[in-house]
């Protein structure tokens, strides 16, 4: 078949786009993969696609506006806050992203970090290696079942990693202003203000997607709420903490530790500061993955760009209102 449509990749976790072509071979799709960091490089590459499949990269309002064929978006992924939604929207062009394929992946490591961290281990793995075997060294742990966990955020993962925390006795509260108390209940979770949730629990695990209102949700006037004994978990996005604050805070014992799946800048510069504590424990923004999800979401983010281009409707429009438009 020749080929119809121009599908590009403009950035992907994924070394290749094998997977994306064979499934859209069938449609007659020519897809194009790249690695690009900036919009002029999206631009150059993207700006006679049909549709466009992204991950981090910017897709910002300058790039929507060279794009001179496409009419869909889709994101690798839960998070789009790389994507001028508005400006496609003006444009008309359908933004989808994958919820719920990599929701189990980013619930586990959550609960990794958490028992990581509340067992200590971070600083258990290089004393070993060193030689040392001294349990004591690492007093004091609390045991997990007398704890508290605030979960803010009380969507998809966010519940996931209620259940999870359950089946370890650990009593869980959650802010979340778009979710009814009743569901919160329901869900088996005690709802709470923001305030509530700083200054009961030992464990703060964040959930939220980054827009302008949660940018920062968590800064200094958050921390001096905490238990300084508190572990902060965050797999959600960099900038929805306030990083200086952050990182004053591990200094200064205002709070006890924190993971990060995620960082403000990714990848962080070398030699970033975050990167030092020992009460820090950074990990790649590797949370969504498994071999078992990436192959997933390869697969649907295909199937999403297929719907677009034969003018089915998508699974997951995040500019539903795009859609509404086109019917006659
Ligand atoms: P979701 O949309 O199901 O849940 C997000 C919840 O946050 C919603 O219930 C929403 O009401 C709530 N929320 C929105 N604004 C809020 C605010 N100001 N205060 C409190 N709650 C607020 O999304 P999800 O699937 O649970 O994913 C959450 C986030 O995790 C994504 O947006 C993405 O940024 C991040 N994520 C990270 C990885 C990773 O690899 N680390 C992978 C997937 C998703």
């Amino acid at each position: 078949m020749s080929e119809r449509f121009l599908v590009v990749v403009v950035d992907s976790p994924f070394e290749t786009a094998e997977r994306e072509q064979s499934i859209l071979s069938r449609i007659g799709v020519k897809v194009q993969k790249f690695n690009c960091l900036n919009e002029s490089q999206i631009i150059e590459a993207a700006g006679n696609a049909n549709a466009i499949l992204c991950d981090a990269s910017p897709i910002t309002q300058n790039v929507i506006l060279n794009l001179h064929k496409a009419t869909g978006i889709v994101e690798y992924g839960i998070g789009y806050d790389n994507i001028d939604v508005n400006a496609a929207t003006e444009r008309g062009i359908v933004v989808c992203n994958i919820p719920d394929f990599i929701t189990s992946e980013v619930a586990d490591h959550t609960v990794a970090l958490i028992l990581a961290l509340a067992r200590r281990l971070h600083l258990m793995l290089p004393s070993t290696r060193a030689g040392e075997w001294n349990w004591r060294k690492f007093r004091p742990i609390n045991g997990l079942d007398k704890m508290t966990a605030g979960i803010i955020g009380f969507g998809n993962i966010g519940r996931q990693v209620a259940r999870r925390l359950h089946a370890f006795q650990i009593e869980v509260i959650a802010y979340d202003p778009y979710i009814p108390f009743k569901t919160i209940e329901t869900l088996g979770a005690k709802p709470a203000t923001l305030e509530e949730l700083l200054m009961a629990s030992e464990i703060v695990s964040i959930h939220v997607p980054l827009t302008k209102e949660t940018r920062h949700l968590i800064g200094k006037e958050e921390f001096a709420l905490m238990k300084n004994s508190a572990i902060l978990v965050n797999t959600s996005r960099g900038s929805v903490i306030d990083q200086e604050a952050l990182l004053a805070s591990l200094r200064n014992g205002r709070i006890g530790a924190a993971g990060l799946d995620v960082l403000q800048r990714e990848p962080p510069e070398p030699g970033d500061p975050i990167l030092a504590p020992d009460n820090v424990l950074v990990t790649p923004h590797i949370g969504w993955y498994s071999e078992q999800s990436s192959s997933r979401l390869q697969e649907y983010a295909a199937l999403e760009a297929e719907r677009i281009l034969t003018g089915q409707i998508p699974r997951h429009p995040v500019n539903p209102e795009v859609l509404l438009k086109k019917q006659p």
